[in-house]
């Protein structure tokens, strides 16, 4: 039986394994499909405190993995199957396994949202790409004019950063204006490499004769008008959706899928924390989900200390 299993290797499950481990909880730690989670597809992360000069995404990750192991902490690369958190002590099906556990911490993170075309899917990392942090420096994109598909900080961020590599940078928002924070839509307008194209939707990526990237074809909803812009790169940041269908049924999760926090981090069951993106819609940053994961095992540290089952 174990003690604490957590669900994810992103900063909030690394830390909350991190701290059960020093409490001498041996956590158990399922890295899922993508060990690391999301920051190990970013190059140079800035804005976690410590590091001055910056730190690769992966190393930041990696390292964190391994102040979580020297306490003893077993990281197993293997994704969740199934749960069932109606009785305790509650039964994870881990690749075909069972894996019965007194305390549960879910830190299984969020990916980026999808347009859902077709082709969004068979030219991905062929021109399209969800991450203009870790492909925007890319020779396909050198010089070249790209679509940012999006109207919120995430889409701006990467019109931003792309300004340094592309020739063009065309902003293709199904508004009028965009959700953006002021800061961030006054810089993207102001930047004259950024074209913004307006209550338009991509209803196509072209061309998958040549199995690359040329071009989209964009619909304008007000007219119905229908055009194709030639293009490098399609890069969508329409935000994100948060990992937790396994837990669809087993737990509270809000209407956009996040599960329900209460009382720091606890949830619908007794025995069971979250922490990270999976519960955060809106602060989504390495430094707070780590936060939140040191948060929940010291919750869960002090439920096993008290629990009288
Ligand atoms: P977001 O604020 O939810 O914006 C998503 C954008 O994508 C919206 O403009 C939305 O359009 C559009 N969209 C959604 N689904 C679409 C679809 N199927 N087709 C076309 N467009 C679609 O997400 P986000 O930009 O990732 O930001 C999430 C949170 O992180 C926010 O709180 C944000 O402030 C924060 N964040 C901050 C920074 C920063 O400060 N530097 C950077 C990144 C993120 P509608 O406007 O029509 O809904």
């Amino acid at each position: 039986m174990e003690n604490v299993v957590i669900i994810g290797t992103g900063c909030a499950g690394l830390t909350a394994a991190l701290y059960t481990a020093r409490a001498n909880l041996q956590p158990l730690v399922l890295t899922g499909l993508m060990p690391g989670g999301l920051l190990t597809t970013t190059s140079i992360v800035e804005n976690f405190p410590g590091f001055p000069e910056g730190i690769d995404g992966y190393e930041l990750m990696t390292r964190m993995q391994k102040q979580a192991e020297r306490f003893g902490t077993r990281v197993k690369f293997e994704s969740l199957d199934s749960i069932d958190l109606s009785k305790r002590p509650f039964v994870l099906t881990v690749d075909g396994e069972q894996v019965l556990t007194k305390t549960v911490i879910i830190s299984s993170g969020a990916g980026h949202r999808h347009l859902g075309l077709e082709n969004e899917r068979l030219l991905e990392k062929k021109g399209v790409t969800f991450c203009a942090t870790c492909d925007g420096a890319l020779p396909m994109f050198r010089n070249q004019p790209v679509v940012v598909v999006g109207g919120g900080d995430s889409a701006c961020e990467e019109a931003l950063y792309l300004t340094r590599f592309a020739s063009v940078v065309y902003l293709v928002h199904r508004r009028s204006s965009l959700r953006a924070s002021r800061i961030m839509a006054e810089r993207t307008l102001s930047n004259t490499k950024i074209k913004p194209i307006w209550n338009t939707t991509v209803v196509d990526i072209l061309d998958i004769k040549q199995d690359r990237v040329t071009g989209v074809q964009l619909k304008d909803l007000s007219t119905g008008v229908e055009t194709e812009l030639g293009c490098a790169g399609v890069f969508v940041a329409i935000g994100h959706v948060p990992n937790t269908q396994v837990f669809q049924g087993q737990i509270e999760l809000d209407e956009n899928g996040y599960v329900v926090r209460k009382n720091g981090t606890e949830t619908s069951v007794k025995g069971v924390f979250v922490a990270g993106d999976c519960s955060d819609p809106v602060y989504r940053q390495a430094i707070t989900a780590a936060g939140m994961g040191c948060a929940a095992a010291i919750d869960c540290e002090r439920f096993l200390a008290a629990d009288t089952h």
